[in-house]
């Protein structure tokens, strides 16, 4: 799953090959957008900008209208040169924008919709996100009230819960709390504020360290928590269950938790 580092990473690529640019080219496979395509030709509009709140991406187009788009599990977004050959099947495609320099293809993005800037401002999953660990401005007071309001949940899920702290997925989430030496299982309630504001501190951290592109390792980008430029060194201890910590060499352990399963790893001892 795209987590928000991957989705400021992609907003930022598409709003520099696109923004300023006008659109040449607009197709999709889904009915809402041809239709609003229809009475208001995407075509001829200019992109003025591409950003992302939490792991939602907004493309902005002149005459009010922005493109709401939500990876989910297996969406992406390309961009290519025209003609260029795309490297996913053209079955997959959702949407298209090209420009003369750049055309941008959606690649089983399962959430998109065309939006005013009036609907975007009261659009209910968009407005109930907490702050954006990736955004320039940080509310660090807001997620500490976010977080006291879930109290007696433990940790593991309230990072995860985008109404909280946005762009944190199930990587960083372990990530984040192996270096801030928390359980993952611990409730929110027991864990002291000064151990809590580390946390943020270290979240906060680990997004920078995975949205800045001044370090690309040989092995090509890739989600890195650990600073080593080893590409199998790049985590501590997400997907490296039964493998020495790297700390003190206590086995990880895993579990899946939650409806959807999702992945927690830590290390029973340095996060006992
Ligand atoms: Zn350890």
């Amino acid at each position: 799953m795209p987590e928000g580092d991957t989705i400021f990473r992609a907003a930022r690529t598409l709003n520099r090959a696109l923004a300023g640019r006008t659109v040449a080219r607009f197709e999709s496979v889904y009915p809402a957008l041809t239709r609003i395509d229809h009475q208001a030709p995407i075509a001829g509009r200019v992109v003025e900008a591409v950003s992302s709140r939490g792991k939602h991406m907004l493309m902005a187009f002149s005459g009010d209208l922005i493109l709401h788009t939500h990876m989910r599990m297996h969406g992406s977004w390309h961009i290519y040169r025209p003609g260029e050959r795309w490297r996913a099947p053209s079955h997959d495609m959702r949407i298209v924008i090209g420009t003369d320099a750049y055309v941008a293809v959606a690649f089983n993005v399962p959430v998109a919709e065309f939006l005013t800037r009036a609907e975007l401002a009261r659009h209910t999953q968009i407005q109930a996100l907490g702050p954006d660990l990736a955004a320039a401005s940080f509310d660090r007071d807001e997620v500490r009230r976010r977080l006291a309001d879930r109290r007696d949940e433990p940790i593991h899920d309230v990072l995860l819960n985008q109404q909280v702290l946005s762009g944190i997925g199930n990587v960083l989430k372990s990530e984040a709390l192996f270096v801030a030496r928390i359980n993952p299982f611990t409730l929110v309630r027991d864990i002291d504020d000064p151990t809590l504001d580390r946390l943020i501190d270290v979240s906060l951290r680990l997004m920078k360290m995975n949205i800045t592109d001044t370090v690309i390792s040989p092995a090509g980008p890739g989600r890195r928590t650990t600073g080593s430029l080893d590409p199998t060194a790049r985590l501590f201890v997400y997907g490296r269950s039964g493998k020495p910590c790297r700390s003190c060499g206590t086995p990880i352990e895993s579990r899946k938790t939650g409806v959807d399963a999702r992945l927690t790893c830590w290390c029973p001892k340095c996060q006992a």
